[in-house]
């Protein structure tokens, strides 16, 4: 009978309610469990946790606040001793083959894809592996490493896009160097043209000689650059080239590194004054160690220096690179991949021993100061989204004159955390103008 059935069936009913909420509290009272557990585990166990707050922030001015302190190239010469300090940079290059109408003049398919990629890949090689000073003979100039690379690189909203266009132009696909009519190195044209994200990426332009004279019998063609501001324009016969060693790519690496060099403000090392003391003056007449009597102990290998083999940096020049990389009114500091942006969890940095960071830095990880660490910062120091200064027992953060900690991608980061531990706690000190920008828990004031 219905109502028979009907009744047990309503209180069975009843009883689930009952117990779905006996259970739904059970979770929501776990949960919350959970949730205080989770927040008291961001601080390890017997740790407390304070957030340091700057006390000079309002004393200092904005506009005299965010001028960078004064700083010399010296202070961005990479630390061999803390490497990590010093994350490589990342310059976003993009390539273009220029031809004629005919597709006569340069290489035009899948080998110009793979020159690409072993340009890039060469010119890489020789960042990664700077070799030490030829000049001055005898010399002990420190051999440091480069930390700057190139990274091919498309419009982000197009996944086909691989960095590597080819144009066919009569009139802009060739090169004409100093000395001859008609020269057009340092015509901006084939880049205001051709360009693709010039403002974020640097432009190459691969270019052949007019076909003309490439394919003339007494035909010269040398490997030359340009460097033009977002740009940089390298000419040789690369169909030829290819043509005697598909890996002639490998003499490409001192001609992209040397005009780079000039991109990031360098000057030639061997008749100016490029602002270096370790890269001495000399007449430049050895163009290699072979090319005449006391060729072997004059000849340079210094990458601004007109020579075979442009394969060392001193400590000065890469300083001056990576000064430029870091001043945030640089234009070319838009052409590097913005690394600091984004937390990587496997980039953390962690201060062991007394440390003074004179250079500004784009960190990409948090920083932790470890008991008998003593960072002194006297500059600009970015924090990635969301990441912490943590300064543990025993540590000691010295902010001093001109320190400006933010994040650089006008996003927030979460502050300087004090960890005390059994009556023993970090410490931050701070002095002179110092300013602190970005914090995450600044926003809702
Ligand atoms: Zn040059």
């Amino acid at each position: 009978m219905p109502g028979a059935r009907g009744r047990p069936q309503k209180i069975k009913i009843r009883i689930l309610a009952q117990n779905d909420l006996l259970t739904m509290m059970r979770y929501a009272f776990i949960a919350i469990v959970l949730l205080l557990l989770t927040a008291a585990c961001r601080a390890p166990l017997g740790y407390t946790e304070t957030l340091w707050m700057p006390q000079q922030q309002e004393a200092a001015p904005p506009t005299t606040a965010r001028r960078a302190a004064p700083a010399d190239a010296e202070a961005y010469e990479p630390d061999t001793a803390h490497l990590d300090h010093t994350p490589i940079k990342y310059i976003r290059v993009n390539v273009h083959w220029m031809n004629n109408a005919a597709k006569t003049a340069n290489l035009d398919d899948w080998r110009a894809v793979n020159y690409t990629k072993g340009m890039i890949h060469a010119a890489n090689y020789a960042l990664e592996n700077n070799r030490a000073m030829w000049l001055p003979y005898g010399n002990e100039t420190p051999l440091l490493p480069t930390r700057f690379r190139y990274v091919l690189t498309g419009r982000p909203d197009d996944p086909n896009d691989d960095g590597i266009y080819f144009h066919y132009d009569d009139t802009l696909y060739y090169y004409v160097h100093i000395g001859r009519r008609n020269a057009n190195y340092s015509s901006r044209r084939v880049v205001d043209k051709y360009g693709v994200q010039l403002d974020t990426v640097l432009n190459l332009f691969v270019m052949p000689y007019h076909v003309d004279s490439m394919y003339a019998p007494n035909f010269r063609g040398e490997q030359v650059g340009v460097a033009l501001g977002n740009a940089v324009k390298i000419a040789g016969p690369w169909l030829r080239m290819w043509g005697q060693d598909p890996e002639s790519y490998w003499q490409t690496r001192g001609n992209i590194n040397h005009e780079v060099g000039h991109i990031y403000g360098l000057a030639h090392a061997w008749n100016t004054n490029d602002g270096c003391d370790d890269t001495p003056r000399h007449s430049q007449k050895c163009f290699n160690k072979d090319s005449g009597p006391g060729c072997d102990t004059l000849t340079s290998n210094n990458v601004m220096d007109y020579c075979a083999l442009q394969v060392a940096w001193t400590p000065c020049q890469i300083g001056r690179v990576l000064m430029r990389m870091a001043d945030e009114s640089a234009k070319t500091r838009r052409l590097l991949q913005p690394n600091w942006c984004r937390l990587h969890e496997d980039r953390a940095v962690f201060v062991t021993d007394t440390v003074v960071w004179r250079g500004a830095k784009d960190l990409e990880g948090e920083l932790t100061i470890m008991p008998g660490g003593r960072l002194v910062v006297q500059n600009r120091v970015s924090l990635p989204a969301g990441a912490r200064i943590i300064v543990e027992p025993g540590g000691e953060l010295a902010l001093e004159e001109g320190a400006r900690l933010h994040n650089a991608c006008g996003d927030t980061w979460a502050g300087v955390v004090i960890r005390e531990k059994n009556g023993l706690a970090g410490r931050v000190s701070s002095a002179g103008r110092v300013t602190v920008e970005n914090l995450s828990h600044q926003e809702n004031r």
